[in-house]
């Protein structure tokens, strides 16, 4: 079932045309229809957590803003996303940029926001040319910067392009981006829905999450609260990649059974191999063995249970063949290379990480190694401003636990026992 990816790749999903041929600005018509504490509680019914990677439910969140404020309140859409191996926002962003604005539209009304901000990473370039061009379609057709038809709401957009950073994901970092300062992230509290942009009450929501509120509207919270599993409704946009045959994002209902999607939705293995491992929602999650996978669905609880997460639904693949001592080396460099640097265990904590693997990987550690590696990530874990202190210690700790064998190898050895870590690309077909 699509509602997200509800379009043919015909190469003009972007456009405002394809998007009215699809009944898209349709709920709109419906806006006078509800107070804006009614179009929250619709959405609050439908029980979508956000889909950015925490899996907090986006209504609540909404109803953490003050009752009554002086303030302006904003809402921004995330569409940073940085976490390795998620893409999936990339898709809505490049080819279905009107059903974001109209859930953007519907959601600001909902909080009480005249103006709202989509910031999208540095690297996409072209998504950012899209959704720009969507916006000043929205405005031309007065979906946007003119009153709602039949109401007084007013909603006006701003595209902001980040420069290209993991931290600026986070919801402080983000703001501090928007304001022009150094995109690193705040201490919490005070938490954005109290003092946000410009110290006003904000929102901060996925573009997945905000994509899927004109379907919510139109069907009613109930209805779209019946697809999925109990506790994680709706459906999720996942990204796959690695040793898998048809790479992509796919969209599926929630609890939908994983190995069945990996087989039937994408090909199967790379080149048919056996599957050796899976990081299931974007690099930072728990890596897990196929024996993990095996009765696990789709959906929050059921990747929890197996002991990792949902996270972005970013899956990435590997297969047999592959050295998970390098696979963990090349993990450790990227959250080194973007730790902002403002507190001492990340800073200084992921550095060793990636120098401690590396020299296992090299043949040249030592069984001490295993030990160091996990009293480090005990240190990391939970002492950070911000969440990419944990993302860093995730993969770690689990690759180390679930893969021990694979590192004592290498110590024992003094050198990697593979000869290739990487199934060459070609092989896909
Ligand atoms: Fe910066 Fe890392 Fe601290 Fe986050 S955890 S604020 S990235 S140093």
């Amino acid at each position: 079932m699509n509602i997200l990816l509800n379009y043919e790749r015909n190469g003009d999903s972007h456009t405002l045309k394809s998007y009215l041929k699809r009944d898209g600005y349709k709920s709109l018509s419906q806006l006078k229809k509800y107070q804006p504490a009614e179009v929250l509680e619709e959405v609050k019914r439908s029980g979508i957590r956000g889909r950015g990677g925490a899996g907090f439910p986006a209504g609540l969140k909404w109803s953490f803003l003050p009752k009554h404020t002086e303030k302006p309140i904003y809402l921004i859409c995330n569409g940073d996303e940085g976490e390795p191996g998620t893409f999936k926002d990339r898709v809505i962003l490049e080819e279905n940029p009107h059903m974001l604005i109209e859930g953007i539209i519907f959601s600001s009304y909902a909080i009480n926001a005249a103006h709202a901000y989509i910031y999208i990473r540095g690297e996409y370039g072209f998504a950012v040319r899209r959704v720009q061009a969507a916006v000043k379609e929205a405005y031309d057709a007065g979906y946007l910067g003119k009153p709602v038809k039949g109401t007084k709401y007013t909603c006006d957009i701003t595209v902001h392009q980040g420069a290209g950073a993991y931290v600026v994901g986070d919801e402080t970092g983000l703001m501090n981006s928007i304001e022009g300062k150094k995109g690193q992230t705040r201490n919490k509290p005070p938490f954005p829905a109290i003092e946000g942009l410009y110290g006003c009450p904000t929102i901060i929501n996925n573009v997945e999450t905000l994509a899927s509120v004109p379907y919510i509207i139109e069907n009613g919270g109930a209805n779209y609260a019946k697809l999925g599993t109990e506790k994680s409704t709706g459906t999720k946009l996942l990204s796959i990649s690695g040793h898998v045959r048809k790479p992509g994002v796919y969209e599926v209902v929630m609890g939908y059974p994983f190995m069945k999607f990996l087989n039937e939705y994408c090909g199967g293995v790379l080149g048919g191999r056996k599957l050796k491992a899976v990081i299931p929602g974007g690099s930072s999650t728990p890596v897990l063995r196929p024996e993990d996978c095996e009765n696990m669905t789709l959906d929050y609880e059921s990747i929890s249970a197996a002991g990792s997460s949902l996270g972005s639904g970013a899956i990435m693949i590997i297969a047999e063949g592959t050295c998970m001592v390098k696979t963990l080396k090349v993990l450790t460099h990227f959250y080194h290379h973007e730790s902002c640097g403002q507190c001492t265990p990340c800073r200084e904590g992921t550095g060793w990480l990636n120098k401690i693997v590396g020299r296992i990987e090299a043949g040249q550690g030592t069984m001490d190694d295993l030990d160091l590696l996990t009293s480090i990530t005990k240190h990391i874990a939970m002492h950070t401003i911000c969440p990419l202190g944990d993302a860093a210690c995730g993969p770690v700790d689990s690759f180390v636990k679930k893969f021990r064998d694979e590192f004592v190898a290498h110590i024992e050895l003094k050198k990697c026992p593979y000869n290739s870590t990487f199934t060459r690309l070609q092989e896909r077909v």
